[in-house]
């Protein structure tokens, strides 16, 4: 049984004082959320307020990114080590957003992820294909070769310690999310994957989530999905009662499959 996960990605939304009406309210909202995991992963310049309003409260807080070395001369950057101080538990690698916009490379998220694993936070690893891909047939191509690259060299129990995120980017920001029945196609395939690159037994316990345009109304279709363990949810995280109308839509699943 892999416990339904959601995370909101607030991308770079929100001042340190929005940050802590929105983080008060997911508080107040989910005190005993059952059969389900919570995070949000805030701006950085938000995520020691949230932290603090957090504290004690099941909602964990995760990163947008971070940087691979844990210190040094990188300007502008953030390192594992800065995150985990805040109280970070996650960490996002390989948003779409960031692939595009900061050309971050399969090279560049590897060893994010590694960086990410090697100080005991959980990556989300994010992977998935742009619109042009899907119309020329090169959907499992582009996720399979952002699957490898981001785990390459990773053992079967680093494997096991990663959450994946099927991330369409057609899907993203667009209101148009993946149909429950593709969005179960391509997870099953990386489920596949994984059963290659760790182990069949491991590849049943990894949580490969979905996001794109996921919002109260969509959640439950696609979690009900066996593949799709939970969502990486944008634009509907940043408001306190659609996040928790998701995460409600999450636990049901997630419960009712215990019982
Ligand atoms: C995302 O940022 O990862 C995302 C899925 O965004 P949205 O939910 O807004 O499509």
């Amino acid at each position: 049984m892999r416990t339904p996960l959601v995370v909101g990605n607030w991308k770079m939304h929100g001042t340190v004082a929005e940050a802590r009406v929105l983080a008060t309210g997911l508080r107040d909202g989910l005190k005993r959320p059952r059969g389900v995991h919570v995070a949000v992963c805030p701006p950085f310049t938000a995520l020691a307020a949230v932290s603090e309003i957090l504290a004690g409260s099941p909602i964990q807080l995760g990163a947008q990114n971070c940087h691979h070395e844990p210190a040094g001369a990188h300007t502008g950057e953030i390192s594992v080590p800065m995150l985990a101080e805040l109280g970070c538990r996650w960490v996002l690698a390989g948003h779409s957003e960031r692939r595009k916009e900061m050309g971050e490379s399969d090279e560049q998220i590897k060893l994010k992820v590694r960086a990410i694993l090697s100080h005991d936070l959980t990556p989300v690893l994010c992977v998935g294909e742009t619109a042009d891909e899907r119309r020329q047939g090169l959907t499992f191509t582009t996720v399979e070769g952002q699957l490898r690259a981001g785990l390459a060299g990773l053992s079967a129990d680093q494997i096991a310690k990663t959450v994946l995120a099927y991330e369409p980017v057609w899907a993203i920001g667009t209101g148009v999310n993946a149909t429950p029945g593709q969005a179960a196609e391509v997870q099953g395939y990386l489920r596949g994957l994984l059963s290659e690159l760790a182990s069949k037994e491991i590849a049943q316990t990894v949580r490969i989530l979905y996001g794109g345009s996921v919002k109260a109304e969509n959640a439950e279709a696609l979690m009900a999905e066996p593949e799709v363990d939970g969502a990486l949810v944008g634009g509907a995280s940043l408001n306190a009662q659609g996040f928790i109308g998701i995460v409600r839509k999450a636990a049901r699943i997630g419960t009712a499959a215990k019982e």
